[in-house]
């Protein structure tokens, strides 16, 4: 039977093109900075963004991770949303990296506004943490895959200049928001002190995530890197596949973005589904009732189609680089009759 397995972005193995760079590509040690591949990916990503430097890691959770240890440390603060991946699933990563504390925003499909930020900044007070960073998320996974625009940023950016705080973006899935907004990616490199980007989501890479940023933070970061365990030897393998993949796999992200919708439409009519949220890129989370998502989703491999548990009536399903029409239509065909 066929596997329609929609459970991530991140279960996609690489195209054969995409292999062939890999096994192309000129090597050298990255610990010593004598990687052309990696040089040249971090070059070449940097400057599409508008950033003076860039670092290619093993993970977006490094660098996050790394990100926020830069911008942080014992008694600061960072704000972000409640849902955030920083928050959430990186293993209490602020606390045990960066010894950081952490306020939690609510807002809806996950994003938050300037002035909640201003809100919640701390006063200078011997009581309180000292607030140092604001970390954003686009596409914000929880949201749904929803979208940050620049004219919601931009307030946010200017709250953090005008407060001497910092700015990351968790921009795992940033390209899936720059393919539906045709926003410029140096628009979004400018508004931003970090950003982290993952190779290994939507854009079809079997491993790496690169944080950008100016040449002072990515010389600090190299160092956080190293102590973190990511300095990786001839990784030019793995950032072949990176620039494969800025070169060759980021308008399809579009094709993904369409099979959602279409998905999401599939799942509406579905039987135990009672709502399916905006489906604004590529991830289709649908609210049950009257079955758990543990029973949902145990239903569904009879059937072939692998989703996740996304909260308490909730379920994820993300479109990728593997999952194609024929799979779209099968998914439509099975998911009616769940
Ligand atoms: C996947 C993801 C990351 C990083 O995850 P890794 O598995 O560590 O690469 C960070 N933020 C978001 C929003 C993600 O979806």
């Amino acid at each position: 039977m066929l596997t329609l397995d929609l459970r991530s972005d991140t279960l996609t193995k690489p195209s054969t093109g995409m292999r062939e760079a890999m096994y192309a590509a000129p090597l050298g040690d990255d610990v010593f900075g004598e990687d052309p591949t990696v040089n040249a990916l971090e070059l070449k990503i940097a400057t599409l963004f508008g950033k003076e430097a860039a670092l290619f890691c093993p993970s977006g959770t490094m660098t996050n991770q790394i990100a926020i240890r830069l911008h942080t440390g014992p008694q600061k603060e960072v704000i972000c949303h409640q849902h955030s991946h920083i928050y959430l699933y990186e293993g209490g990563g602020i606390m045990a990296n960066s010894m950081a504390s952490v306020k939690l925003l609510t807002g809806d499909l996950g994003k938050i506004t300037a002035s909640q930020v201003a809100e919640s900044i701390n006063p200078d007070d011997v009581h309180a943490p000292e607030t140092t960073l604001v970390s954003l998320e686009n596409t914000m996974n929880k949201g749904g895959g929803s979208i940050y625009t620049l004219d919601e940023v931009r307030p946010i950016q200017a709250l953090c200049q005008e407060k001497g705080l910092k700015l990351h973006l968790d921009g795992a899935r940033l390209f899936n928001a720059l393919v539906e907004t045709g926003d410029a990616p140096a628009a979004w490199g400018n508004l931003f002190d970090t950003i982290s980007i993952c190779l290994s989501k939507g854009l079809g890479c079997p491993i790496g995530s690169v944080l950008l940023g100016s040449k002072v933070d990515i010389k600090r970061a190299r160092k956080v890197r190293k102590v973190f365990g990511g300095g990786m030897r001839q990784a030019g393998f793995l950032a072949a596949a990176g620039i494969y993949a800025l070169d060759h796999q980021v308008a399809r992200l579009k094709e993904d973005h369409q099979r959602a919708r279409t998905l999401g439409e599939f799942l509406v009519k579905a039987p135990h589904v009672v709502e399916v949220l905006p489906v604004a890129t590529n991830i289709v989370i649908a609210r049950l009732e009257g079955i758990s998502p543990e029973a949902y989703l145990q239903a569904l491999i009879s059937k072939g189609i692998k989703g996740v548990k996304f909260g308490k009536d909730l379920v994820r399903f993300v479109t990728h680089l593997d999952f194609v029409d024929d799979h779209l239509e099968e998914f439509g065909k099975q998911i009616s009759r769940s």
